[in-house]
Parts: C-alpha cells; structure tokens; sequence
C-alpha cells in the first residue's frame, strides 16, 4: 500500500519539503532541523500506530524508536553529503501485519566551511616511521568501536555540551596543518581550561578509553541506536571501556594531548555512521 507522509513544519524551523503522494492513509511525519545543511540532525516524529519502523536515507539506514506513543527517529546529514534532493524512505507494520512504506524528500542545500590554519608540531603532519604501525593499529580500534555500536537506547532528552566553554572553532572547517590541508574538522572544539571537567553529554556506554596518537585520551561513549560521542584531547580519562554512564557523570578533564594547538575539548558526533554537528544535536533533541 502506498500512503502519503505529510510534513507538519514547526513554526521556528526551516523548510522541509512538504507532502508527498497521493494516498488512502496519510501518515504524519513531522521534521525538526535547522536549515538542511551537510552536518545537520533532523528529528522525525512519526504520528502513526505502526509495529515497525525503518527509516533509510542517504544510503543509511537510520533506527527508529517508540516515545510517548510515537514512532521518532534522528537522521543525520553526512557532513560529505552532495546537495541536492535525496529521499527519505519509511518502511513499517501496521498492528495486524500488513506492511506499509512511503518517501519523501530532504533537500539539502549547500555550505560553503571557512578554512582554519593551524601550527602544530610536525611530527602530527608528517608522522615519523615509528608511529606509523600505532596510528594504523588505533585506526582500526577505532573503526572496530564504530561498527560494534549498541542497537539499545541509552540516550533520553537533550543532549549538552560536555563543557560550558563556547565553540572556538565550528564543525565542518577545512583544516590545513602547518601548510598542509588535512581530513576536514568533524566535530566542534569547545573552550576549555586543562583540568576542566568533562561531563558526558548523555547517558551511553563507554566503548572506548585510550591514548591515540593523533586525539590524544580519548573518551568513546556510545549513547546507542548509532549514536556516538568522541571526546578527544584530554588530560585526564575518568571512566573505563564498559562503565555506564548518565548524562553529567564525569567522564574525564580537559587537556591538549594529541594534535593541538593548546588546550580545549574537541567533541565529535556520529550518527549511523553520518558525521554531524554536535551543536545540530543539542539543538533538535532540546
Ligand atoms: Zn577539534
């Protein structure tokens, strides 16, 4: 059966594109997000009594959960995401057992990300022979923990800043290191004193603590459902691979480890496997 999704715009939300096709049962999907820009998280709610749910945009799939009576999801915009019109996709049961499935559109325009140039020591550009086999190893520890993520919700309510310092520098920036352009900035660097506290921005599940050449102590939290947290640059780590942790609990302190320039927290998010902006996070869970 084909039916229709309709989109109920939220006042102080930006455009998403509306109604889709024709259809004996519409299902509403209502869309917060902020203007749909690669990094981006949209949050759908979906008013419809369904017994699954499986969202699938931008070549991922996106799980769905069940809260106060609603289907929700988080789809998150890859940062690398070609503007465009892409289709979002919903496939689902209805009680009883008949299947049902619809689409509709998420346009995602264009951002043009400032450059940021930074001096750091050349050993962090150009790494010596002798670390080359550590970053090779840790790479793979880290890409390990992303594709071993739980399928449990641990995340509930907004999401916060792991720190109360404002964002020095943005998501999405092209990065050149003493001259060089590098991978571009995945997360935000947020202002912050070695020593600071770090707290853990929502509940999760530490899937990784450790010493990386390049992010320094680095604190994995995985909030579950493909959501990730990535604290990187710390002084000091608090928790360990397996604590479980609520949102507030300290996860560890501020500090420059790794490739820095001085000391700040960078936080990364990912979203079955979409790199977003942290702050796009905070803002559509608040
Ligand atoms: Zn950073």
């Amino acid at each position: 059966m084909r039916i229709r999704l309709l989109a109920l715009l939220l006042p102080l939300l930006v455009s998403l594109p509306s109604p889709v096709r024709a259809s004996d049962r519409p299902i509403p999907v209502e869309k917060k997000a902020g203007p749909l820009t690669p990094g981006e998280v949209v949050l759908l709610k979906i008013g419809a009594e369904l017994d699954t749910l499986e969202i699938r945009a931008f070549g991922r799939s996106f799980p769905a959960f069940r809260e106060g009576g609603n289907w929700n999801a988080l789809v998150g915009v890859d940062l690398g995401t070609k503007p465009g019109t892409h289709t979002l996709r919903l496939e689902g049961t209805l009680p009883g057992g008949k299947k049902i499935s619809g689409s509709d559109t998420l346009t995602v325009r264009a951002r043009s990300f400032p450059t940021r140039r930074l001096k750091v020591e050349p050993k962090y550009v150009t790494p010596p022979a002798e670390v080359l086999a550590r970053i090779e190893r840790e790479s793979a520890e880290v890409e390990n923990v992303f594709s071993t993520l739980s399928m449990t919700r641990h995340w509930r309510g907004s999401f916060a800043k792991p720190v109360p310092g404002e964002v020095i520098s943005a998501f999405g920036k092209r990065t050149v290191y003493n001259g060089q352009e590098r991978k571009p900035h995945t997360g935000v660097d947020l202002r912050g004193k070695t020593g600071t506290p770090v707290a853990a921005p929502n509940a999760g599940r530490v899937a990784l603590a450790s010493d990386l050449y390049y992010s320094g102590l680095t604190v994995i939290l995985d909030h579950g459902l493909g959501l990730c947290s990535y604290l990187a640059h710390l002084s000091e780590i608090s928790v360990k691979v397996g604590d479980v942790v609520r949102k507030g609990d300290l996860v560890g302190k501020v500090g420059a480890t790794g490739r820095v320039t001085g000391p700040h927290l960078h936080w990364t998010v990912t979203l079955s496997g979409a790199r977003v902006d942290p702050m796009s996070l905070i803002d559509v869970t608040r």
